[in-house]
């Protein structure tokens, strides 16, 4: 299939791969019930090296990602207290009892009151919902800040993004996040749609504290469904193929400097500084950390 779409010009760095030709998939590798994720995809995109040791070595290594180290720490903790914020006010807690009175996550809260993402639906507001759904003989799995649901009409996910600066346009579309949630949400999403969405019916939207009348708003179809599929899948099947005793390095070391592995891989003691992450290294920071705050059930 011909690529269309905003996505078309991402093609040149996919790497589809048809994981039933002979390839050698060796299951035993991944942790028992392993399940892929955009954070877990994502780190093989950037690093096949990072992936091998944080899922499959399951090594949790103790350096900054960045420094200052306070900084750095602080920055982290700003962006799950913010989505534990947005969290309890979905679920009905008066804004009274929120309101937070520290810079920055007063301003930020003061944003998403005032510019709240644009047009969403109201039937349905359900705040971290994790869904998952089969694909190349593992689970896909996407955590979503929140899903706006009409039923049988229209749905739109909503993820909330903290970074300093607003990324660009080309940089979100290339994030792994924007190829598996609305994928997931397609094929997992039936019980709460109330029948199977039509690609067409989702909308992905980044809304950005640092630039909250600016969300990126992403349509979503049946071809980029498709594409995503393929990606994906390919993705995956490559994983399972490699088996190499150490995986390969990246070779930008840029993605290093960010890095806690950096000294077990030779690259550097010092972590990069807060001042030069760009906004995917610097969601990627935290975003990690969220993903291990306990849920709420749903
Ligand atoms: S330090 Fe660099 S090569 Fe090593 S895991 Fe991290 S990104 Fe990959």
């Amino acid at each position: 299939m011909t690529p269309s779409g905003p996505f078309a010009h991402l093609d040149g760095e996919r790497r589809v791969i048809d994981s039933s030709q002979d390839s050698m998939v060796r299951p035993g590798q991944l942790p028992p019930l392993f399940q892929f994720s955009q954070n877990s995809l994502q780190d093989y995109a950037d690093c096949r090296r990072r992936f091998q040791l944080r899922f499959i070595e399951g090594l949790r290594w103790p350096a900054a990602r960045s420094e200052p180290i306070e900084e750095h720490e602080q920055f982290v903790n700003h962006g799950v207290d913010f989505h534990l914020l947005v969290q309890r006010h979905l679920l009905g807690i008066p804004i009274e009892k929120l309101a937070p009175v520290e810079n920055p996550l007063a301003e930020w809260w003061d944003a998403y009151l005032h510019y709240p993402p644009p047009d969403l639906p109201t039937t349905l507001r359900l705040p971290e919902v994790q869904l998952s759904t089969p694909l190349a003989g593992y689970r896909l799995m996407a955590k979503f800040d929140l899903l706006a649901i009409d039923p049988g009409e229209r749905a739109v996910i909503v993820d909330w993004k903290t970074s300093r600066k607003r990324p660009p346009r080309d940089q979100v579309l290339n994030r792994l996040q924007t190829h598996v949630y609305p994928y997931v949400l397609a094929e997992a999403g039936t019980h709460l749609f109330g029948r199977p969405i039509a690609p067409e019916q989702i909308n992905l939207i980044y809304w950005f504290a640092a630039a909250p009348t600016d969300p990126e708003i992403l349509p979503y179809s049946a071809d980029r469904h498709a594409e995503n599929r393929a990606y994906l899948e390919g993705l995956i099947g490559e994983i399972l193929t490699i088996d190499d005793e150490i995986w390969p390095l990246v070779e930008d070391e840029f993605h290093c400097r960010y890095c806690e592995y950096r000294s077990l891989c030779d690259r550097g003691v010092r972590a990069g500084s807060l001042d030069e992450i760009d906004a995917a290294e610097e969601e990627s920071d935290w975003d990690f950390e969220w993903d291990d705050v306990e849920e709420i059930a749903f």
